[in-house]
């Protein structure tokens, strides 16, 4: 049978060997909390200078730098919308971190990609609602492309990983 594309797992972004993990990063890309803290802090200093050379990033967008001592090989830089009820683009912005990341990944010829759940933490986005419009965003992408191979979304708390679990 043929291995399923997209999988739900859960624990530390960081800890993942894939061609790309993706962060959520906040738009100045210059570092904070949750994901991103951890991230810049598994990957070493280099991972903020080579931030700080891409001078930001708007919402719905994303970046690539190289992942540094992380297991990885790229990190992608992407920042989710803050939620403000969801009738602000919040949707539409949310699903395009998700698109935005996977089209830099095919770019660069990535194979594994891993997603936390963006905009689940600080930026308050509904759980369940993100969950679904990541994993649609995502079967969109995989639907026309094949790269990447292989999509892992990494939940860190059970509310998450129920959520994801539920709907892939
Ligand atoms: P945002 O500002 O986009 O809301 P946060 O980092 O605050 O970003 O949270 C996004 C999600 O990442 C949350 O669901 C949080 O539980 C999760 N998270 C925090 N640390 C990690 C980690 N090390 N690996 C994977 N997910 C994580």
């Amino acid at each position: 049978m043929k291995e399923p594309r997209i999988t739900v797992i859960k624990g530390d972004i960081t800890q993942m060997a894939v061609d790309a993990i993706v962060n959520a990063a906040n738009s100045s890309l210059l570092g904070g909390g949750g994901v991103d803290g951890a991230i810049h802090r598994a990957a070493g200093p280099e991972l903020l200078k080579a931030c700080a050379l891409i001078g930001g990033c708007p919402t719905g967008e994303a970046r690539m730098t190289p992942a540094f001592r992380l297991e990885a090989t790229y990190v992608i830089h992407t920042v989710g919308p803050v939620w403000h009820g969801g009738s602000n683009g919040e949707p539409e912005l949310l699903a395009s971190c998700y698109a935005s990341s996977l089209k830099l990944a095919m770019t660069h010829g990535c194979m594994t990609i891993a997603f936390p759940a963006i905009s689940t933490g600080v930026y308050h986005y509904p759980k369940d609602q993100a969950a679904s419009i990541a994993c649609n965003a995502v079967k969109q992408f995989l639907a026309a492309n094949s790269l990447p191979d292989k999509v892992i979304f990494v939940c860190y708390d059970d509310e998450n990983t129920s959520h994801y679990k539920a709907i892939i």
